[in-house]
């Protein structure tokens, strides 16, 4: 029998990412936030990078029973609230991801669609950006692309608010039901600033300043990270979106040194 049959369960995330051994970003961004915020973390890995503040050195993309193997642990198990996905490699890793996403239910599922690290090395092949934006978007309760990632998904050249909107509502009409357009790649010196478009039609933009520093390894996991342990504790997605911004500013200000690159977050900020 179940040691804890009638006891309520503590909120429970799950992360479905890739794992980065300099502890920045990917899956170990992920269970920092989540921790951080309070809520159990549980993870499904799907690749292994060997990675430092420097850049990427080499990948490897899990099994995909492996894969199915851990959704199945999980779903025996745990009660997960709320689910995120990070880097998940190539064609054939999104479809089992989807496929288990289908077959079980985690909760509200946000949806980093993680395609190129800051050094520029490739964590999802291109032939995989459409499976991505056919078969997972549509999956989505909250969708977090930065700009390379929303042009990749939507075809646009995005270099303007007005592109910005436009590229949300694209991205709604695939099918992910709340979009965060993050534009910390933008141009403007001055201000990091997102567009939010929430699935009942309500938009609004968040912004705050732009912080310089190298520290900026792992901010998209942090995020998305953030808001998926805030909806596994029940928050709604403007809430969840609005702490999240404000958790990810928090850990870009107080930087800390390791690595001789781009540096992680500070998540005791
Ligand atoms: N490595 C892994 C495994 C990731 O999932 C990500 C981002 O999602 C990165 C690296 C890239 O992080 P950044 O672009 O913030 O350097």
């Amino acid at each position: 029998m179940a040691l804890t049959e009638s006891v309520a369960q503590f909120p429970q995330a799950l992360s479905i990412a890739g794992s980065d051994s300099g502890g920045g970003a990917g899956m170990q961004a992920d269970l920092k936030t989540i921790q951080e915020r309070h809520v159990f973390a549980a993870t499904v890995l799907v690749a292994i990078t060997a990675q430092n503040t420097l850049g990427v050195q080499d990948a490897f993309a899990l099994p995909t029973t492996l894969i199915d193997e851990q959704f199945a642990s999980l779903a025996a198990d745990l009660a997960i609230k709320a689910c995120k996905t990070g880097m998940l490699a190539d064609v054939e890793r999104v479809k089992a991801v989807v496929a288990n996403l289908k077959r079980y239910n985690f909760g509200p599922l946000t949806v980093d669609p993680v395609m190129i690290a800051k050094g520029g090395a490739p964590l999802l092949s291109e032939a995989a950006v459409s499976t991505v934006r056919d078969e997972l978007i549509p999956l989505a309760t909250v969708l977090t692309p930065n700009l390379p990632e929303a042009e990749a998904l939507t075809g646009l050249t995005i270099t303007t608010d007005q592109q910005m909107h436009q590229a949300a509502e694209q991205l709604q009409t695939l099918g992910a039901a709340n979009v965060i357009v993050k534009g910390g790649h933008e141009a403007n010196p001055e201000l990091a600033n997102d567009y939010v478009l929430l699935a009942d039609g309500r938009s609004f933009w968040l912004s705050s300043p732009r912080i310089k520093t190298h520290n900026t390894h792992g901010t998209g996991d942090t995020l998305s990270a953030c808001i998926t342990a805030e909806l596994a504790k029940g928050a709604d997605v403007e809430t969840a979106i609005r702490i999240g911004k404000a958790y990810v500013s928090a850990t870009i200000a107080q930087g800390i040194v390791v690595g001789h690159g781009h540096g992680p977050l500070n998540h005791w900020a």
